[in-house]
């Protein structure tokens, strides 16, 4: 007999085989009908799948997160049975439930088309109204070869399963999948659903392997969630960060400098030394010191800084420099490290905060680099903050003042998360524990929520993880604080105590915001392409609406030159409706179209962007003044 805990504490015993659905069913047929499956012992299961061990027993039901991902994974079975009532020549691959949605990959002579969608999403709502049940068989080897003869790749699967391991088919009408589960109980579970786009996704993700065709799909239990859900994706598309730097000329890539190697043209680099300016004040006004260090460097740094051990597949090949092995640095610490040792610490130096814009190289696979986001080279705003024991929790006080400052001026709201020891990891398992207490401990006390996230740290320290919510709703990597007991050991470091005995500082690693190409990236995607004044790489454009009018224009924009402005005179012979649209076009923030009424009384008529027509009259005096002001204080205006 298994014994079965449910959550109130009660106990049920069932014999070994007996079916979810006849516990919950003895647990109340209110709760059976609302179930999608049950979690036994950390595991979920469907209903139907034979019960083989006791332990703690949940109901699943549509409010529980792991629903999702039943109702998902039962959405790629649905769609290859509507796949192959229509194409029976389709091979079926895999077919996971993953966030948001879920896919299946099928082998084809010919890649599907968008109307080949349409065709099998219609055929899917056919599947789905016929209710079939999602019917489970625990096959021998040889009944599962014969169900699956014509499938190759169910067969190759089939070929790894060891002689002990249970094979379980899953049948839902005419379409038989081999599957462990778990399922919903039949196809009519699938309501809020919608197929996005194919892709070529490689059998096995391996690219000596045949090309499979993988569908993507989201599903969703309620219907707002997936109207939600479309409507992020739109968002998204159109905030596309590649697509609007095409239109704004931000950036680009050449094949000739190498994917994943970015090129910013000037506009972008308005946008990023904007950042730069504004970060670089930030921090000298909370006591950061600015340092420069080479790009490449010699590999014997990285051995003692442990990176050739835990970092390799990520750091760019050795360069021989006269019989030595050299490498592009993957992370600034090291070098910093070395400034630090270059002389002899006292207590009374203490803490030393170094900060570099200093770029850096990992290598990532060209399957997985996207735009500005994911690359092979970008400028980290690194800092290394080296202190001792007593002054970390200050230091981490005010890293996070700093964080919090930084995200106000961007407009991000943002969420923290705890990461704490990976898998792969430097320095004692005690050393850790007392890092992340006393991260843990500051945040208790500054009255910060936060989130864990276990074994997200790095290789040598646990670290507090901001996370950005863009205007999407889409969380991106923001600042990172990273406690570090175990460079300073490895590299030696030292200074004298009050006691003058030789003592090991501490050190933090923070990034505010990490990779400048990804920030940037964000930025465009959050603001979409419309920048907020002082960030614009055009803020005010002049409009003469004849050229009668062009010197007036002229000095417009001298006079907002005069005060700090980014503005141009667009004096071009096209037409005023013309001129006006371009200037929305590239979402110039500011446009001011002047005339006959505008030259004689020294005014403007001021177009804000996103305003549509409406205009306002203001003399140059109080625009220039207004739009001082909101560059100094960074306003997130218009
Ligand atoms: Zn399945
Ligand atoms: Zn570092």
């Amino acid at each position: 007999m298994l014994t079965l805990r449910l959550p109130d504490g009660a106990t049920r015993e069932a014999p070994e085989g007996a079916l979810p659905r006849e516990i919950v069913a003895s647990i109340g047929s209110r709760l059976l009908r609302d179930a999608i499956a049950v979690e036994v012992d950390g595991e979920v299961l469907d209903l139907t799948t034979p019960l083989r061990k006791g332990g703690a027993f949940r109901v699943l039901t549509e409010k529980d997160a792991e629903s999702l991902s039943v109702l998902r994974h039962s959405g790629a079975h649905i769609l290859a049975t509507a796949v192959r009532r229509l194409r029976p020549d389709a091979k079926i691959g895999f077919g996971p439930s993953i966030e948001d949605g879920f896919y299946y990959d099928f082998e084809v002579e010919e890649p599907f088309t968008p109307e080949d969608l349409e065709k099998f999403e219609a055929e899917m709502r056919k599947v789905i109204a016929e209710k079939f049940s999602f019917v489970r068989e625990e096959v021998s080897q040889p009944e599962a070869q014969k169900r699956f003869a014509d499938d190759p790749l169910k067969l190759e699967r089939l070929g790894e399963f060891s002689s002990d391991e249970i094979i379980s088919t899953y049948t839902d009408g005419p379409f038989v999948d081999l599957c462990r589960g778990p399922h919903v109980p039949d196809t009519g579970y699938l309501k809020h659903f919608k197929l996005l786009h194919t892709a070529g996704a490689y059998w096995r993700g391996d690219e000596r392997r045949q090309m499979l065709q993988r569908i993507y799909a989201t599903a969703w239990f309620r219907k707002e969630d997936l109207e939600a859900h479309l409507h992020r994706l739109e968002e998204a598309k159109r905030r596309d960060h590649r697509a609007l730097s095409q239109l704004l000329d931000l950036y680009s890539t050449d094949a000739r400098v190498g994917p994943g190697l970015i090129l910013w043209h000037p506009k972008g680099a308005i946008v990023r030394n904007e950042i730069e300016n504004y970060e670089r004040a930030l921090i000298l006004r909370h006591g950061y010191e600015l340092v420069y260090t080479p790009h490449i460097v010699s590999e014997k740094l990285f051995q003692i800084s442990g990176h050739l051990e835990n970092f390799k597949e990520g750091m760019f090949g050795a360069m021989d420099v006269d019989g030595a092995a050299y490498r592009p640095k993957p992370m600034n610490c090291p070098g910093h490290i070395c400034i630090y040792q270059s002389r002899q610490r006292s207590y009374r130096d203490l803490p030393i905060r170094y900060a570099e814009f200093g770029a850096v190289y990992r290598y990532e696979r060209s399957g997985v680099l996207h735009g500005m986001m994911r690359v092979r080279g970008f400028t980290q705003d690194d800092a290394h903050v080296f202190c001792t024991l007593e002054q970390v929790p200050a230091e981490i006080e005010r890293l996070m003042d700093l964080c919090d400052e930084m995200l106000r001026t961007f407009g991000y709201p943002y969420t923290i998360e705890l990461a704490t020891r990976p898998e792969k990891a430097l320095g004692s398992p005690e050393l850790w524990k007392q890092a992340e207490a006393t991260l843990a401990d500051v945040l208790t006390k500054r009255g910060q929520a936060y989130e864990m996230d276990e074994g997200g740290g790095a290789f040598y320290g646990p670290k507090l993880d901001f996370k950005l919510i863009d205007a999407i709703g889409r969380k991106w990597q923001g600042p990172t604080v990273q406690l570090d007991f175990n460079l300073p050991e490895r590299f030696g470091l030292e200074y004298t105590g009050a006691d003058n005995a030789a003592h090991r500082p501490i050190m933090l690693h923070r990034v505010l915001v990490g990779s400048m190409e990804r920030f940037v990236g964000g930025l465009i995607e959050h603001f979409a392409g419309a920048f907020p004044l002082w960030l614009a790489p055009e803020q005010v454009r002049v409009i003469p609406i004849a050229d009668d009018f062009r010197e007036f224009a002229a000095s417009v924009v001298r006079r907002l030159k005069a005060r700090g402005a980014r503005a141009h005179l667009d004096d071009r012979s096209e037409t005023l409706n013309y001129r006006i649209r371009d200037g929305e076009t590239m979402k110039v923030p500011y446009m001011a179209v002047v005339g006959k009424r505008e030259a004689e009384a020294d005014s403007i008529a001021l177009r804000v962007r996103g305003a549509g027509k409406k205009q306002e009259i203001l003399t140059v005096a109080d625009f220039t003044a207004r739009v001082e002001d909101e560059l100094a204080t960074r306003a997130l205006v218009p």
